[in-house]
Parts: C-alpha cells; sequence; structure tokens
C-alpha cells in the first residue's frame, strides 16, 4: 500500500481513477489543480505522484521540478495526452518514472506503480545500508583511536615500569612519575605523601609548590590527626624541583600506595581541571599508582637497610665503616683534584668517671647529647660519625687545618653551653679534640689522616684536656708504630 497524490481535472477519468487506486489498496488524495498539488505535496510527502498534463495550470516539467526543489523522493508517473517517445524519453531523463497515455490499460498502470514501488524501496534500502555503512565505519575510526590509545598507555605503563626498576632513588623515582604523568594530565603535577619505616615523619615528594594547607590536608587524608597540628612532620623531598608559579591548580586525585598488605601513602595528582578521568586513564592512574607504590616501598626498604647498615645504633651517627668509606672516597677526591679535606678527632674527657659517677645509661645519656651537638654543630656537607667508645670523628671536605680549627672551635662552645643534668648535677662533658689536614706532609692515607689527628687530640689531653691541637704543629716524625685504635 503506497501513499498516492493524484492530479487530475474533475471528471469521470479522475473518479475513476481515484477508485482504481484505492480499490488496489492505496490510500489516495486526489486534487484538481497546482496549488493543492503542492500544498499536498508538503504536507503528505507521497511516495507516488500521478499527475495528469491536462491539469492545465500544472506543466509535467515545473512538477518534476517542485519535486526536486523539495528533494523529496516521491516518484512521478505522467499521464501524457498522446504517445510522443521523444517527449517521454525528455521527462523520464527529469525524473519522471514513466509516461502513460489515457489509453494505457488498468493492468499495465498496476504494474508499472508496484514497479516504481519496488524501485522505491529498494532505493530506500540503498540509502539505508549506506547510512549503515557510514556509522559503521564511523564506529571503527572511533575504536581504532581508541585501541591505539589503549596501545599507547599500555607501552607507557612498561616503559614506566623500566625506568622504575632502574633506581632505588625515591625522589628520582617520584620525579620520574610526575614527568611521565605530565603527558596524560597536561599541566598537571603528581606528589607522594609516604610513611616510611622507622621515620617517625611523613614525607613529601616533589611539592614545594603546595600551600601549608594543601598539605596538611593531604597528610589529615594519610594519616588522620597527623597534619593537623604541625607541619614540621613532614620531610619536604626533593623540593626546589617545581617552582610555586608551576602550581597548576586546587583540583585533585587521589590514589593510594599500598605495598605488603599496608597503605603506606598516596600519591595525589594536582590539576588545573575538575573533569573526572575516563575508564581508561583512571585504569592507566591507577597502574601507576600500583608501580610507584612498589617501586617506593622497594626504595624505603633500601634506605633503611643502608641506614642500619651504616649508622651507629646509640647515637644514630655514621658508625666507623660507614665512616672509612666515605673518608676514602673524600681523600680519593683530595688526591685526584687537590680538594681540601679535615678531620677532627674528638675524644670525651674522664668519661669513664661518667660511667662510674652516674652510672652506664647516664653515660649513654651523655654519648648521645654530645653526638647531637656535634651533629647540629658541623655544617651539612660535614660528616660526622661515632669512631667507637667515646671517640667521635669529623670529616670536613673542601676545609683546611685553620678553617677546621673554628668548626672545632664551635663544638667545645655548644658543649659548653649545654651541660646535661644527671641526677641532680648538671654535667658539662668536656672534650679533647685534635684536627689533621690531609695537605700534611706525613699524610699519604686515609688511615694517616686519621693517625695525625689522634696524635693531636692526645696532645690535647697531654696539654690538660678540653682543648684543641693541630697536627701541623706536632714534630714531623712517624706517628706512632700502634695506635689507640686500628684504623
Ligand atoms: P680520657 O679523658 O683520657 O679520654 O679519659 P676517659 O675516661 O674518657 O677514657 P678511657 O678510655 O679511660 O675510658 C673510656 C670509657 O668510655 C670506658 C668505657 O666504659 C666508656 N664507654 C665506652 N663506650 C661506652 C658506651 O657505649 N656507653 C657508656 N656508658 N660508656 C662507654
Ligand atoms: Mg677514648
Ligand atoms: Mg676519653
Amino acid at each position: 500500500m503506497a501513499n498516492i497524490l493524484l492530479i487530475q481535472p474533475p471528471g469521470p477519468a479522475h473518479d475513476r481513477m481515484k477508485d482504481r487506486l484505492t480499490a488496489w489498496g492505496h490510500d489516495v488524495d486526489a486534487v484538481d489543480h497546482a496549488a493543492a498539488a503542492l500544498e499536498r505535496l508538503d504536507a503528505r510527502k507521497p511516495s507516488l505522484a500521478i499527475l495528469d498534463e491536462s491539469v492545465n495550470d500544472l506543466t509535467s516539467e515545473e512538477w518534476l521540478a517542485a519535486l526536486q526543489n523539495r528533494e523529496l523522493d516521491t516518484f512521478v508517473l505522467l499521464i501524457t495526452p498522446k504517445e510522443d517517445l521523444n517527449r517521454a524519453m525528455n521527462l523520464v531523463t527529469r525524473g519522471a518514472f514513466a509516461c502513460l497515455t489515457p489509453e494505457t490499460s488498468p493492468e499495465q498502470l498496476r504494474d508499472l506503480i508496484n514497479r516504481g514501488l519496488e524501485t522505491q524501496e529498494a532505493y530506500h534500502h540503498v540509502v539505508r545500508m549506506a547510512a549503515d555503512l557510514k556509522e559503521a565505519n564511523q564506529r571503527l575510526t572511533r575504536e581504532q583511536g581508541a585501541l591505539k590509545d589503549k596501545t599507547e598507555k599500555l607501552r607507557f605503563l612498561n616503559d614506566l615500569s623500566v625506568r622504575l626498576s632502574a633506581t632505588l632513588d625515591a625522589v628520582e623515582l617520584a620525579r620520574t612519575i610526575d614527568e611521565g604523568l605530565e603527558r596524560w594530565i597536561p599541566g598537571g603535577r603528581t606528589v607522594f605523601l609516604a610513611h616510611v619505616p622507622g621515620e617517625p615523619d611523613l614525607r613529601l615528594y616533589g611539592a614545594p609548590f603546595l600551600s601549608e594547607n594543601s598539605v596538611r590536608r593531604m597528610a589529615e587524608a594519610l594519616a588522620p590527626g597527623i597534619g593537623v597540628e604541625s607541619i614540621d612532620r613532614i620531610r619536604f623531598m626533593g623540593a626546589g624541583q617545581r617552582s610555586e608559579n608551576d602550581f597548576p591548580g586546587r583540583e585533585t586525585l587521589s590514589f593510594p600506595l599500598t605495598a605488603a598488605g599496608r597503605r603506606f601513602g598516596l600519591m595525589v595528582l594536582w590539576s588545573e581541571t575538575a573533569a573526572a578521568p575516563d575508564p581508561d586513564l583512571t585504569m592507566l592512574l591507577e597502574s601507576t599508582a600500583l608501580l610507584a607504590a612498589q617501586a617506593l616501598f622497594n626504595a624505603h626498604q633500601h634506605e633503611q637497610a643502608l641506614r642500619l647498615a651504616s649508622r651507629d645504633s646509640l647515637t644514630g651517627l655514621f658508625n666507623r665503616r660507614a665512616f672509612m668509606e666515605l673518608l676514602g672516597r673524600e681523600f680519593g677526591r683530595h688526591l685526584r683534584h687537590g680538594t681540601d679535606l679535615s678531620v677532627i678527632l674528638i675524644d670525651l674527657d674522664h668519661f669513664k668517671s661518667v660511667n662510674d659517677r652516674f652510672g652506664h645509661d647516664a653515660g649513654d645519656r651523655v654519648l648521645v647529647q654530645t653526638a647531637r651537638l656535634i651533629e647540629e654543630t658541623v655544617r651539612n656537607v660535614d660528616v660526622a660519625a661515632r669512631l667507637g667508645g667515646e671517640e667521635f670523628v669529623v670529616l670536613a671536605p673542601d676545609t683546611r687545618e685553620e678553617d677546621v680549627m673554628i668548626l672545632a672551635r664551635r663544638i667545645e662552645a655548644a658543649l659548653d653551653q649545654a651541660p646535661i643534668l644527671l641526677g641532680d648535677v648538671h654535667w658539662t662533658q668536656t672534650v679533647s679534640q685534635g684536627v689533621a689536614d690531609a695537605r700534611h706532609i706525613m699524610v699519604k692515607s686515609p688511615q694517616d689522616l686519621l693517625r695525625w689527628a689522634d696524635r693531636a687530640m692526645y696532645q690535647a689531653k697531654a696539654d690538660g684536656r678540653r682543648t684543641i691541637r693541630r697536627a701541623s704543629n706536632l714534630p714531623k716524625e712517624k706517628p706512632r708504630k700502634e695506635p689507640l685504635y686500628a684504623w
């Protein structure tokens, strides 16, 4: 059944045609002049229009043009007064489906209508197929894009995991991830907040640009209560790698860092936009947090192992083994590049009497306190260590004997100003110090350097204690064969 518009002058032919078409099951709209035809055309958009050319105010050419202007796919049968092959061809070229004459039989007409409808249906089918094809093509392009994107994300994670396993330096790890993620969150910054085993403070990696409040909020999320009273409980790691001006905004995305079944930190992304990442990006960020957690955890474990192996358990200063390693390295630098290097050997005066008078625990407290004062007094580049018993040493790179004397005097003054309460006695611990310079004529090895410092220290003891002596003022004879400590 089709929707047919019939345009034919009023009369018996019109009525016959209308009845016939209706009898064939079509929905027929019959009009007899041009204005009505155009109005019905717009209102009904018929599948088929049959125009009898004897309607005198509408020519076939005008009708075909009207259809073309409207981009309708209505197909047209024209009833021309007489058979004229040339004209019929002309009209078909302009878009008519076929031309009939009043003599065309009803069977022929019916046949033409059916064929026309079939052609039209086939055309619609093709149009639908083309549209489907176009959509499928677009979908494919989209999927290809998505696949490419997924592949790139996987490759990124793979590369990242290779790069993260290349270092055990936590600051370096944090920086690598920060720089890597910038590709996916343009302008974003990634920071890490973490508990480190054996450390009371939280560590914040790579975030000098954050305000105190932001840091506090992050700390609160990781360890409720910790960041609230004081920001002092946060250690800023790798600070300075970003400037304040780089601060990208206030929106954050937070991912837990979990390793060995424990949540020990947070990976926090700061970006300009609040938009939630799509599922693929979320997957990437979650995977990055997993890699970050594993890498940071390993780095922290490694650090702790190193710390335990190189620190004196009572005072927390470097132990003898670690010190000798550092001294060897510095001495090598001195030999290769002619850099300066001095040491101070520090021995507590009459320390045995502290133990005897106040007990061993009190003695321990004096050692801890003295170590702390030494460490606080020396510069950042200097290395303080406990060589053993009540004997400490300071390694001062790029420093000459006359300058390291200043350091030794500062240590002496610091001790004078900080008496320790032992029972009800304010105990002022004094020390004897010996300084030596690697440029000393008799110094050929790190061991020599320590021997000469040791000799100077013994000179200080001999000169009454609580004093400082310089190796360069000692007679230049061979140092004792048997030093107090076997280096
Ligand atoms: P001097 O002024 O000549 O250096 O006298 P001194 O008493 O400090 O030197 P001495 O070598 O006779 O004694 C060192 C003492 O340090 C003996 C030892 O019991 C004590 N000592 C060494 N290690 C520790 C420690 O870890 N804790 C405590 N409490 N005492 C220690
Ligand atoms: Mg001693
Ligand atoms: Mg002593």
